[in-house]
């Protein structure tokens, strides 16, 4: 496994090149815009990193804060001319502030509640999921995400309900196997990630093809586990682009008359994964509508448990914000991809505006519209 302090070193001309910039990128922040504060600007945690790196300012819990105010969502890299990977240096940032055990508590927190809702997540899919759909080997192994077995259980049977329509009855959910592990990797705990992954690789080494139903552990899987130096020969999709290749034997029809599409940093900016999704979606509803931010201009929807119970103003901010633009132009009904981006835009904070905007994941969608077709 590479260290963090070493990950950081291959960011050290990005830490270089932000350290002496005059803030191009600082509009594009959600934590700095929710906070206010100068701190918590791109260029302003890029430039702590280097400091802290290079000794001139000393690692302590104090001082290496700032770095955990960061939700790896890239909008930055959209506006930086350079495309640094801000996200990248700040994650390895915070794993070396973990390594020093200088981790704020919520993420201390995040680490202990990973663990505690094992057995939680473990009962809902048993709730959730027949018998006949796990198994410990198979062509492909169907990964929901934890949010989505803890809080959106029916776009598991709608998932099922779509193989079935195709007639892929070898699509297993691996036994054991509740989440793909992002948020260790998201808390900083680069150790305990390392292990909880070997172990899912151990409970995925009897299946060909991973179809994942959370779009921060598609990103994870398909393409940063080998930036940490671990390899595995799973062929990674996202269920929407699983679902894209099989179009045109699903045939869905319109069943709502208008939506509007949100982008998930890990699908768009992560893997620029834009098109298949809309293409799904736009065969469900009449219309299929852009916020004035999409693709990779797409804002965070906020969400990330530990930076949330660290800084709750930047989730509401970012909710308020979605799903008030999606209520001027008189839409109810928006579409994600990630379960995650799902349950932060719906739940509510104090102060927060009501929801009237129905939030539905694609597989929710396209489920309802090849329903309503059967009908
Ligand atoms: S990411 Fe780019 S625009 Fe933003 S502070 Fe760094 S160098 Fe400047
Ligand atoms: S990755 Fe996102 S949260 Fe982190 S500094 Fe850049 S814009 Fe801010």
């Amino acid at each position: 496994m590479r260290s963090a302090d070493a990950t950081i070193n291959k960011h050290k001309r990005e830490l270089e090149l932000c350290t002496y910039c005059p803030k191009l990128c600082r509009h594009s922040c959600p934590v700095s815009n929710a906070t206010g504060r100068e701190t918590h600007t791109p260029q302003a945690k890029m430039q702590l990193l280097n400091h802290l790196q290079q000794g001139s300012v000393e690692w302590t819990r104090e001082t290496a804060r700032p770095l955990f105010a960061c939700l790896e969502c890239k909008n930055c890299t959209t506006y930086c001319d350079h495309g640094n990977d801000v996200a990248g240096a700040l994650a390895a940032g915070k794993a070396a502030a973990s390594e020093r055990g200088l981790q704020p508590i919520e993420y201390t927190q995040a680490v202990r509640d990973y663990r505690l809702r094992e057995t939680r997540l473990r009962n809902a899919l048993q709730r959730t999921a027949a018998a006949s759909e796990m198994a410990t080997r198979g062509r492909i192994a169907y990964l929901p995400g934890c949010d989505n077995i803890e809080f959106f259980p029916e776009t598991i049977s709608d998932a099922f309900s779509i193989f079935r329509r195709l007639d892929l009855r070898f699509v297993r959910m691996p036994s054991g196997i509740t989440c793909g592990g992002h948020p260790l990797w998201a808390a900083g705990a680069w150790s305990a990630a390392h292990v909880e992954t070997e172990r899912l690789l151990e409970h995925l080494s009897g299946f060909s093809t991973l179809v994942m139903g959370c779009a921060p552990c598609t990103d994870l899987w398909r393409r940063r586990l080998e930036e940490h130096g671990i390899s595995h020969q799973l062929d990674v999709i996202h269920t929407s682009e699983f679902f894209f290749t099989h179009l045109e034997r699903l045939k869905p029809r319109s069943v709502r008359r208008a939506a509007l599409f949100h982008d998930s940093c890990s699908l768009g900016r992560g893997l620029g994964v834009y098109d298949p999704p809309r293409r799904v979606a736009s065969r469900c509803v009449e219309h299929l509508g852009e916020f004035f931010h999409h693709r990779d201009r797409s804002p965070c929807c906020g969400a990330d448990p530990a930076l949330d119970a660290a800084m709750p103003e930047v989730r509401a901010k970012q909710r308020t914000e979605r799903l008030g633009e999606a209520s001027r132009y008189g839409i109810d009904t928006v579409v994600t991809t990630c379960a995650r981006c799902r349950r932060s835009l719906s739940r509510s904070a104090a102060g927060d505006q009501r929801n009237t905007v129905d939030l539905v994941d694609l597989t929710n969608l396209l489920a309802e519209a090849l329903h309503t077709e059967n009908r």
